[in-house]
């Protein structure tokens, strides 16, 4: 039997970069604050918060005064720097570097043409942290798009210019592209740039390739990973015999197939928010289980 994990599945630098600062911090003793959860994954912020990380909400950030508070890699609207600054609170800022980038830019359009009839849109999923920190560099003026329908409700006969969640597939960003451009009015501006991260999209190609490979996948991830169902999504279309499970607890036996195992190929991959070592635990279940059906 053969089994594989995939060696680019697992954190994105964003992610790594984050850990690693929440790790730093927590060395020094002090109690730490996360706002939000620092990677959509429960086994990683359990680990963390066995070290001494507090996960927090947005009600709790109002009550917390003087304390290290961490922002995580999705980034935060000028709004949350405002608040944090208020309750005098230490910020620990973990935004990407490719998140602030966006920020900025979104923030210079923003500032380049206000009070003009420009609509700056998003193309992104409402209510995520990551489009809340963008929406943020606008005033909440953005207009946030999650579908290609969405996109009928723009005005086609003013400006409009468009930026993308850094996690949004390259192939609807492309086809929101050309819906727009084939509606804009004659002589009227429309500009793109496409933001989206590469080391997630060019995870899907991979994956796509890495589930071919395998007779069966497992493919793990935290329920909540946004990154993780998308991923999972291209796995399935790639390799029907794949499987999502959160943890190596959830795999059973009767979750292998019933073939000899000799002849067995299986790939494990993940989300970007899936820790390596998750991984290498379905990697000694799937062994330890099939020892024990021998
Ligand atoms: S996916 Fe890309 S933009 Fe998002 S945290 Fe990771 S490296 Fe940064």
């Amino acid at each position: 039997m053969i089994i594989e994990i995939d060696d680019q599945s697992g954190f994105c630098f964003g992610v790594v970069k984050a850990i690693q600062k929440a790790e730093s911090e927590l060395q020094e003793g002090h109690p730490l604050y996360c706002l939000g959860d620092i990677v959509h994954n429960t086994s990683e912020v359990r680990r963390l918060e066995e070290k001494g990380m507090y996960t927090i909400d947005y009600t709790a950030l109002h009550s917390l005064n003087k304390a290290k508070v961490l922002f995580r890699a999705h980034g935060e609207p000028p709004s949350t720097y405002q608040l944090a600054q208020q309750q005098g609170l230490t910020i620990v800022d973990a935004t990407c570097p490719v998140v602030l980038q966006l920020q900025k830019s979104i923030r210079n359009t923003y500032k380049k043409h206000r009070g003009e009839a420009r609509q700056i849109v998003i193309f992104g999923k409402k209510g995520h942290a990551e489009v809340n920190g963008l929406v943020g560099q606008t005033e909440g003026k953005a207009i946030v798009i999650e579908t290609l329908e969405e996109a009928d409700l723009l005005n086609y006969n003013l400006p409009i210019e468009v930026f993308s969640q850094t996690t949004k597939p390259l192939a609807d960003f492309q086809r929101l592209v050309a819906k727009i451009k084939s509606r804009m009015a004659s002589g009227v501006e429309f500009l793109f740039h496409d933001t989206i991260c590469r080391q997630v999209a060019l995870r899907l190609p991979h994956i796509a390739e890495f589930a071919r490979k395998h007779d069966y996948i497992f493919f793990i991830a935290g329920k909540k990973s946004s990154n993780g169902k998308a991923l999972f999504a291209e796995c399935q279309k790639a390799n029907p015999r794949s499987l999502f499970i959160s943890n190596s607890s959830e795999l059973t036996l009767e979750m292998l197939p019933k073939i000899s195992y000799d002849k067995l190929s299986i790939g494990i991959c993940g989300a970007t928010s899936t820790p390596r070592y998750q991984m290498e635990a379905v990697k000694d279940r799937i062994l330890t289980l099939v020892h024990q059906k021998k």
